[in-house]
């Protein structure tokens, strides 16, 4: 029969070397468990003996059942140390760590090319002129020439909040209010901004777009410094290789006017799909500022003149990224915008 010191001894070195909660609770079991554990089985003959053998045999078995107990309460403690360091170590959380980088965005190809016209056209000396979008049939008619019932008006089929105020059909009001606003040329400015027609949406126009519109009004101006101006803002945005004509047409607020063209860049001017088989793609409108003109800005047409050009932004980033469809622009899908 096992006695119960060397019980003790085997219990203790295998406490000693339990990995876990679980083999504790085994050990447990086995040795203090009350029906089979060792301990218990150690008295079962205990009634076969001498009163004193019971005496000492009982007292051995509570001595071995406390020095089990001992042992298991000091392995438990240490193994949920150990458990607790470890949690420590694997799931502590470091806060110097650099997070994910934040999803950064660009600028919209529109301000973009909004931007390097600007740009382009600062370098020459012109200034930037905002006005407002909502204006008066005057600003938007009338102080450009178009008065009430000339047929160009159609080219203009505007949104109206009432008889007299409307959405600006193009940006040549900044025109008007900068004349009055400068008093004094020489006056060199370029106007960005929005306009809106009653057009429905298409590959090619939208009720909205923006417009940039130039106006110079000086002593002694020219058609060839007009087709200088364009010449150099149309090469510093597309390359030295293009070149620029301009083609007679009729505006009321320019006389002469022309049409705008620049050669293709695909073919070089030779004829592709791209420009039609034409070699050049239409830009803009431009022509010498109409007397008229001058007067609703409060200038003297006797002594100054002045041309003006406009165009479309839109158009303007069509040209340069050979997009097919001026909707894309303002439908943004990211995966088209992201290519800019
Ligand atoms: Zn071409």
């Amino acid at each position: 029969m096992t006695d119960a010191s060397s019980l003790t001894t085997e219990a203790l070195a295998a406490i000693g070397r339990a990995p876990s909660e679980d083999d504790l609770a085994r050990i447990d079991q086995e040795y203090l468990g009350r029906k089979n554990g060792q301990v218990s089985r150690l008295l079962s003959n205990i009634a076969q003996l001498l009163p004193a053998e019971k005496a000492s045999l009982g007292k051995a078995a509570n001595e071995a059942k406390r020095a089990i107990e001992a042992a298991l309460a000091a392995r438990r403690a240490e193994l949920e140390t150990a458990r607790l360091a470890d949690l420590a170590e694997t799931e502590a959380i470091d806060i110097t760590f650099p997070g994910p980088p934040p999803e950064r965005g660009h600028i919209h190809v529109l301000t973009q090319v909004r931007r390097q016209i600007e740009t382009v056209l600062e370098s020459l000396g012109y200034q930037v002129e905002l006005g407002p979008e909502v204006e008066t049939e005057w600003y938007n008619f009338e102080a450009l020439n178009i008065a009430e019932g000339h047929p160009a008006r159609e080219n203009w089929d505007s949104f109206y909040f009432s008889k007299e105020l409307l959405l600006r059909a193009h940006t040549s009001p900044v025109q008007i209010r900068a004349m009055q606003r400068i008093k004094e040329p020489p006056i060199y400015i370029i106007t960005p901004g929005r306009c809106y027609r009653r057009d429905p949406p298409e590959a090619t126009r939208l009720p909205y777009f923006s417009q940039v519109e130039g106006l110079a009004v000086d002593k002694g101006l020219t058609v060839g410094d007009m087709k200088g101006t364009l010449l150099y803002m149309i090469q510093s945005l597309y390359g030295r290789d293009r070149k620029v004509r301009v083609r007679p047409s009729y505006f009321p607020f320019t006389e002469p006017s022309f049409e705008f063209d620049v050669s293709c860049g695909i073919c070089g001017g030779i004829g592709c799909k791209s420009c039609r088989h034409k070699g050049w793609l239409e830009v803009g409108g431009c022509g010498m500022v109409h007397p008229q003109v001058l007067r609703s800005g409060g200038i003297d047409p006797t002594q100054w003149n002045g041309y003006a050009w406009g165009f479309g932004i839109e158009r303007m980033a069509m040209l340069k990224h050979d997009v097919d469809d001026i909707r894309l622009f303002y439908e943004s899908d990211l995966r088209f915008l992201e290519q800019f």
